[in-house]
């Protein structure tokens, strides 16, 4: 393992090449200002070479059995899980989380590819009994094409896997398009698809600013499918992009998950539940508990049990500390954004119960913070903070519960604590949002579906609904 910085280069048609212009993008490691890497500046003409080359070696791969496919996705896992350490000090490095948590993210981005190698022989078409005597009516499955993925810096190899999965044992050709903030790890992935002998062209990567290649990926005629994992503002911008060819898009965006809890629930489990949501990633997590709901019977023992479990929270530089809770933001921007929210919620109302100072130190470091004391005429329980920031508000029925969780422009996650059957099954039924995780903490299952409501998207990951979304159908008609 090293921690020299490192220059990297794309991948296009199975070759290493710098950008056209020649330009590069240095990376930053948030936690001390080093140099990870400079990676290429990518121009829409190499955009566009990555789309042709993946739009010839299309034909081939969707021909290769599905259950090739899934024997060059598993060995390309097994292959990621050889180099964990070196994926997971740079994604470590490039993005700020403790690296025994990239260890972690590298794992699961190698499982997620095994899991989706294993629908190989499970992606059927449909037999449709017609309304003639004499006619059959096959519906067929195909893939899209060329699918472009266009990745956040929160998670850069889970989101990854996620997306090159489905799109792969599908028949795809895919660009992965990574974070100007976290491509080292992406570009990493291109040097170990080389050593294998990956099909060349099946995947091209590619670094550069949203503006030039997230952009011409979406405009591109030859892509026939984007899907983008970022903010809601970048979403907005995409699929304005994807409408010039009316290409298909999906957009997997902001959250602002509540966390409800009950007077009936386990509160030591719950704070414990919470707290880990809150402070994983430093809080820059799409599905974390954003804003807590205590009802009032709870309130006074949950403010104190809180405030206890955050201050307990360890946190520092990830590479020094690879067991900490909690590593540094993606960059001082962030911690400053963040540090304005918690300053504003307060001049709205809100009461500091800890941190709220940004600490006298290198790096972009925010310490676990709670607020007490907000309701929903504060900023701060409606905007996505992404930062280790935990408003709280309290509540008297579930009826109020319920109507303050739904009242949100996301619908992402959401988080039940209690032990009433009557609550459980009132949220699972009325909850205005995608997920609902009932006395535990978030994270999804690779089986799962992780799809937003409202402004947090449209389509979704994981499972089989997911996969599908790969796929478009074509429906034969035959008479006899
Ligand atoms: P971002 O929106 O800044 O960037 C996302 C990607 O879009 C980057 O690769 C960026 O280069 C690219 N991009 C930027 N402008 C573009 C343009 N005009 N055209 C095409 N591409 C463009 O997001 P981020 O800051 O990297 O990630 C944090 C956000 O992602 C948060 O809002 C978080 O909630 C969200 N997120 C959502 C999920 C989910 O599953 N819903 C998961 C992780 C993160």
């Amino acid at each position: 393992m090293s921690n020299d910085a490192t220059d990297y280069q794309v991948f296009i048609d199975g070759q290493f090449e710098d950008a056209t212009s020649g330009e590069v993008i240095e990376v930053y490691n948030p936690a001390d200002n080093s140099l990870v890497g400079k990676v290429p500046a990518c121009t829409a003409e190499d955009v566009k070479r990555a789309v042709q080359s993946c739009k010839a070696a299309q034909p081939g791969w969707r021909k290769t059995p599905a259950f090739e496919r899934g024997l060059i996705m598993k060995k390309l896992a097994a292959a990621i899980n050889d180099k964990v350490d070196l994926l997971a000090l740079t994604i470590s490095r490039e993005q700020g989380k403790p690296l025994k948590q990239a260890t972690g993210e590298v794992l699961c981005g190698a499982e997620l590819l095994e899991y989706h190698a294993e629908w190989a022989r499970r992606i059927e078409g449909e037999v449709i009994p017609s309304d003639d005597e004499n006619e059959n009516i096959f519906l067929y499955k195909e893939p899209i094409g060329v699918v472009a993925c266009i990745l956040p810096w929160n998670f850069p190899f889970y989101v990854l896997a996620r997306k090159l999965g489905p799109a792969l044992i599908t028949g795809n050709t895919v660009i992965l398009k990574p974070s100007t903030d976290t491509p080292c790890s992406a570009l990493i992935l291109a040097t170990i698809l080389n050593e294998i002998d990956f099909p060349k062209g099946v995947v091209n990567i590619i670094t550069g600013k949203g503006s030039v290649t997230g952009k011409g990926l979406s405009e591109d005629p030859d892509v026939g499918f984007v899907t983008v994992t970022g903010s809601v503002p970048t979403g907005q911008k995409i699929m304005t992009s994807c409408a010039t060819n009316v290409t298909k898009v999906s957009l997997e965006l902001g959250g602002k998950a509540p966390a409800i809890v009950m007077n009936d629930a386990d509160l030591d489990a719950a704070i414990a539940a919470i707290t880990a949501a809150r402070i994983s990633n430093a809080g820059q997590v799409c599905s974390c508990t954003e804003r807590v709901y205590v009802q009032s019977g709870v309130a006074e023992a949950f403010m104190e049990k809180i405030k206890v479990a955050m201050n307990e929270v360890t946190w520092g530089d990830g590479v020094k500390n690879p067991e900490a809770n909690m590593g540094c933001m993606i960059n001082r921007d962030a911690v400053e954004t963040v540090h304005n929210m918690v300053l504003n919620a307060v001049g709205q109302g809100a009461t500091l119960l800890l941190g709220g100072e940004v600490p006298q130190m290198e790096g972009a470091f925010y310490p676990p913070t709670v607020l007490a004391d907000c309701d929903h005429s504060m900023d701060i329980m409606h905007e996505e903070i992404f930062g280790p920031v935990l408003p709280i508000m309290v509540f008297d029925t579930v009826d109020d519960a319920l109507a303050l969780a739904n009242d949100c422009q996301f619908g992402l996650t959401s988080n039940l604590y209690t032990s009433s059957y009557h609550t459980a099954l009132k949220f699972s039924n009325e909850i205005q949002a995608g997920e609902l995780y009932i006395n535990r903490r978030q994270s999804e299952a690779y089986q799962g579906f992780h799809a937003g409501w409202k402004q947090s998207g449209i389509g979704g990951d994981d499972g089989k609904h997911g996969m599908e979304e790969y796929l478009q159908t074509r429906v034969v008609y035959m008479s006899y």
